[in-house]
């Protein structure tokens, strides 16, 4: 994963017309009529492999059980990174429909969907599997989002929300100069779409994710992401053919603190609520009217550990958020746990593979595994400086 942050602050400077500074209070997103909001009056699948981590977690911390364990409470997401993984969804969607039917109450997946080729194209620690040049575009359609669209449909019952790609519009809206982010253009888009008209189920909600305000704040940043969101709904089939936007995914930036003021005077959003209600009316001037948001609080409880906005990978100091639930705010459909917290974002080791200098830079925290391993000692942090606390 990367949250790739590409300073384009001197053109940002000049156009930035809008403050983002401010409540959300004032958004009029809407809600688009059919589905509504999928987080609302429902149970939240619990992830069995996540409890089990946690619960491992709090025996070899007696001190802080407690504490612990009550994370094992709310729900995580769960990600689909790589081919084999697709392999674990009928036993997770099985899961939730034995939770659903216990629960006595429609229970939502969250489900997040990372694989294309040519993956995480400006950073190195969550590189993928499937290239471009290897007919990674095909593989990726048909080995990857083909069998997932027959699992959803094989749990009709049962709402899904998707999270679909994390950080790769973003790339293609800043990160072009890189050579490996050109050449995965149209596969990305091919990609998105294709998953898009194939997530287009009564049960499914797809959500594109849209960086965070330290990504794409600026102003001419949240112009190019619309412009590209835009291009791929219209082939895609329109703008309704997603619930929404995710933001903030595997990143730490606040929700309302004034951290991207001191980090990036020229970013007219500090914070990730601000960015949300800028991005919702750049997004209503390019046809987005009626969408909603899921801000990832997985990590974001604690302002003020960064040395730089930029940095992205375990943070150290970093606090779970905001516990995820719905309609937290008005046009906010969600926060959530999207990133599992103690998975961690990259290895730090410098020798071995997938190593990104993000990972080992001063705000990153030694000693971390390869993205998505379990790092109990970063959870227990994560724990430890909870904002809210636990
Ligand atoms: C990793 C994935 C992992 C996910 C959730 C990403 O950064 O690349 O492999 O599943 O984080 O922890």
């Amino acid at each position: 994963m990367r949250h790739h942050f590409l300073v384009e602050s001197t053109i940002g400077l000049l156009l930035a017309t809008s403050s983002c500074a401010g409540s959300i209070g004032s958004v009029e997103t809407g809600k688009p009529e059919a589905r509504g909001n999928p987080f609302k009056d429902v149970a939240f699948f619990l992830n069995p492999e996540y409890v089990a981590s946690v619960e491992a977690t709090a025996k070899n911390h007696p001190d802080m059980a407690a504490q612990i364990q009550k994370v094992a409470r709310y729900p995580t997401a769960v990600w689909l990174s790589d081919l084999k993984a697709v392999g674990n969804l009928k036993g997770w969607l099985d899961e939730a429909k034995k939770q659903q039917d216990a629960n006595g109450k429609p229970t939502l997946s969250v489900v997040v969907v990372y694989n294309l080729p040519n993956r995480d194209c400006s950073a190195a620690s969550s590189a993928g599997e499937l290239l471009v040049k290897e007919d990674g575009e095909e593989r990726y359609k048909r080995e990857f989002i083909d069998p997932i669209t027959t699992e959803f449909k094989a749990h009709p019952d049962q709402p899904i929300v998707v999270v679909l790609e994390p950080d790769s519009l973003g790339n293609m809206a800043t990160n072009m100069a890189i050579p490996f982010c050109q050449e995965a253009r149209d596969a990305y888009k091919n990609g998105i779409v294709y998953a898009i008209k194939s997530f287009h189920l009564p049960n499914v909600s797809v959500y594109l994710d849209a960086a965070h305000a330290g990504w794409l704040g600026w102003d001419d940043n949240r112009n190019k992401i619309a412009k590209i969101f835009k291009t791929v709904l219209s082939e895609a089939g329109g703008p309704q053919m997603i619930r929404g936007f995710t933001t903030n995914t595997s990143n730490f930036t606040h929700l309302s603190n004034r951290d991207g003021a001191v980090l990036e005077p020229s970013n007219p959003c500090p914070n990730e609520l601000a960015y949300i209600k800028t991005l919702a009316k750049t997004l209503s001037m390019y046809g987005f009217k009626d969408h909603g948001f899921i801000i990832d609080t997985s990590r974001n409880g604690k302002g003020g550990i960064r040395a730089k906005w930029g940095s992205w990978c375990n943070v150290h100091g970093a606090g779970l958020g905001e516990r995820p639930r719905a309609d937290p705010a008005p046009g906010i459909d969600a926060y959530f746990w999207v990133k599992p917290p103690g998975e961690s974002d990259g290895s730090s080791d410098a020798k071995g593979p997938r190593f990104d200098e993000m990972c080992g830079n001063p705000d990153s925290t030694p000693n971390a595994p390869q993205a998505g391993q379990w790092f109990q000692s970063y959870f227990v942090d994560l724990v430890r400086n909870a904002h809210p606390p636990l």
